[in-house]
């Protein structure tokens, strides 16, 4: 198995440190954007859209089983 090919922030695609979910990766930069960024905001609103994209491909590994 040769997985050490870098996973790239699904919201900056930067590859700094950070949470990885189900294969997407989330940069802990971005992680605190998301914390800190007021809801309505239209950065947050760009992350959360981006973020969607990881659950949205958890319902679509769901239905096949
Ligand atoms: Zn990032």
């Amino acid at each position: 198995m040769d997985r050490t090919e870098p996973v790239s922030c699904l919201i900056c695609n930067g590859n700094g440190p950070g949470l990885d979910i189900r294969g997407k990766h989330i940069c802990s930069r971005c992680e605190e954007l998301l914390l800190y960024l007021p809801v309505g905001n239209s950065l947050y609103e760009y992350c959360k859209e981006r973020v969607k994209l990881i659950w949205a491909d958890l319902n679509t590994l769901v239905q096949y089983q």
